[in-house]
Order: C-alpha cells, then structure tokens, then sequence
C-alpha cells in the first residue's frame, strides 16, 4: 500500500517530532491536537528545529521550506479522514487513545493503517477496540524523534504482513532503522531503561545520592551521555511514571514497583523539561537540581 499523506494526533513532544520527520521526507501532514496551544507550540518546535538542521547544513532553505508547507494544523479529527497512516502520539493514557480511535474511525478510508507511539500500551488491547486490528501497528519512535535513528516496530496478534511491510518502507523512506519487538509491556527499549530511570530515582529517595551525583556517575561512570534523571525529566515523569505502572501491572512482579518518590513529582506537576521542573529546574539560565 502507498502512503501519501499521514495524519499525527498529538502534537505534544512527540507529535511535533514526528510531524517534522514525516514532513521532511515528503509526505504531507495533517497535525491534530485538542489544544489549539500545543499545535502552535507543535508548529514552533518543529520550526526551530528545522532552522537548527539547516544551520547546521543538514537540510536546505527550500527542504526547509516545503517541510513546512506539508503540515497543516487542526483541532478536528474529521480533517485526518483522508490520509493513509494515522499516527496517534497523544497521551500516554489508555483510555484517551481508546477514546481517539473510537471517534475517528468513521471518518477514516477502510484501508488506512492505525498506528500507536505508545510507550508500553499493549497494542493487540488497543487494536482490538478498532474495526481494522489487522491494520494496526505499534510506531515506537524515540525522543527527540528528529535525531534518534531506531523506530520499534511492534506487532499486534492480529496485524497482518501487509501493515507490517508497509510501515517497514515507511521506517525506510524517512532514513530511519526499525527494531521489531513483540507486544509485551514496554516493549524492548522501555522494558531495559524505564526500571534504570525507576532505580535511580530510589537511589535518589534512599539518600544514597543526589541528583548531581546520580547522574554524575552514570555519566562518568557507566559511559551514558545523559544521566537518568536528566533523562527522565527530558523523557516526562509523567510518561515514566505510566511506564512503570504499565510493566508493574503487565508484568505483575514487585521489581517494577514504581518509585514513590517519582509518584510524588509526578503529583506537585513536576513533569521535567514540559513544564520547567522535575528533578532539575529549567526557569533559569543553567538548569538547577531540585534535591
Ligand atoms: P506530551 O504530553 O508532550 O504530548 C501529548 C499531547 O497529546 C498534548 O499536546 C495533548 O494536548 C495531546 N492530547 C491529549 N489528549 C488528546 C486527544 N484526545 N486528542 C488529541 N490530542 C490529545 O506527550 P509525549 O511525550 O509527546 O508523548 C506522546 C506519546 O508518545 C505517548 O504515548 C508516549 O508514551 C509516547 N512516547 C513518548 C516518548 C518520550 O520520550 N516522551 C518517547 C516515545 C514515545
């Protein structure tokens, strides 16, 4: 099957990250959010982030240009009725993707491949709801999406080789590399990094170190270029949170056991970079940890 023209729903981190890549490899794209906010925020990101790649002699003025021009914004689900892929990228709650599919299916073209960016939803639970699980796929991309080359492919028990093969020369097309993972929580990424992220976190709540020592030493120590909680305050503790409870309840087995303290962030609205401050604090000139 051909895909020309995709539609993205979220525009949050993501949303815009996906939008941008879609863009720059030639298919037009339709951005839907329901906040008229995040799409201008969607739009602004993306922007500045193709500016960053043409000074950097990545892209050209006229790549620049037409990515641009192939994305349109909309608050309204019927407007995705005419493309080929539908991306769902919005937030990591199950029940707001159930709710997602649910109104846009009647809009769609009966061939349109579905997929979810979802972190650690099960795919086969979240096709099931639709009229087409033969059709749908999990679109795994990582963040920030403009940079990191793996996209996890994941199958549902009902997906079929078509959708499989087509999201393949999709993964292709946009210079990227696909990893396939089966669809069990959390998939393969999230599944080795979100309970390293959980354990600094209780390394963190246990006094063994602080914040700057934590990632001081993953850093230094284990090679990474980004400690853990800085990475968990790029990634959303939000979404590390529901990770976790994701692979604590699939999984049923205490190791997954999600950190109160990240539970504790998560509730006083410190979510990391989105909104200023998670374990560290954005609001200045250089970021400042909060512990
Ligand atoms: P985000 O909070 O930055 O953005 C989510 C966006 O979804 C927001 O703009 C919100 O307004 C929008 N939204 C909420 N309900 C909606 C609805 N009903 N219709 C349309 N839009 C709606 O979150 P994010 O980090 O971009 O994560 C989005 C998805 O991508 C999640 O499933 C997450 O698990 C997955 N993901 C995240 C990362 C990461 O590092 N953040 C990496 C890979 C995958």
């Amino acid at each position: 099957m051909s895909i020309n023209k995709v539609g993205v729903v979220g525009a949050g981190q993501m949303g815009n990250g996906i939008a941008h890549v879609f863009a720059l490899a030639d298919y037009d794209v339709v951005l839907n959010d329901i906040s008229q906010e995040a799409l201008d925020k969607g739009i602004a990101t993306v922007t500045r982030n193709l500016d960053r790649q043409l000074s950097r002699g990545k892209i050209s003025q006229e790549q620049m240009d037409a990515a641009l021009a192939r994305i349109s914004t909309t608050q309204e689900l019927s407007v995705l009725g005419d493309t080929d892929l539908i991306i769902e990228a919005a937030t990591e709650r199950e029940d707001v993707k159930n709710a997602i599919f649910e109104r846009l299916l009647p809009h769609l073209k009966p061939e349109t491949i579905l997929t979810s960016n979802t972190s650690s939803i099960s795919i086969t639970r979240l096709a099931s709801r639709t009229d087409r699980p033969e059709k749908f796929m999990g679109f795994h991309f990582m963040n920030p999406v403009p940079v990191m080359q793996l996209v996890e492919l994941i199958r549902g028990i009902a997906t079929d080789e078509e959708t499989f093969k087509t999201l393949l020369g999709v993964v292709e097309s946009l210079g990227k590399t696909a990893a396939s993972a089966e669809d069990f929580p959390a998939f393969i990424v999230n599944r080795i990094l979100m309970p390293m992220i959980n354990e600094a976190v209780y390394t963190l709540y246990e006094g063994v170190g602080s914040v700057k020592s934590i990632d001081e030493s993953m850093k230094l120590g284990a090679n990474h270029p980004m400690g853990p909680l800085e990475l968990a305050d790029f990634i959303g503790l939000d979404t590390c949170l529901a990770i976790m409870n994701v692979l604590h309840d699939g999984l049923a087995d205490t190791k997954y056991r999600p950190c109160p303290l990240l539970t504790k962030y998560v509730e006083a609205g410190w979510l990391g970079r989105k909104t200023q401050r998670g374990f560290y604090d954005y609001r200045g000139e250089t970021p400042v940890p909060t512990r």
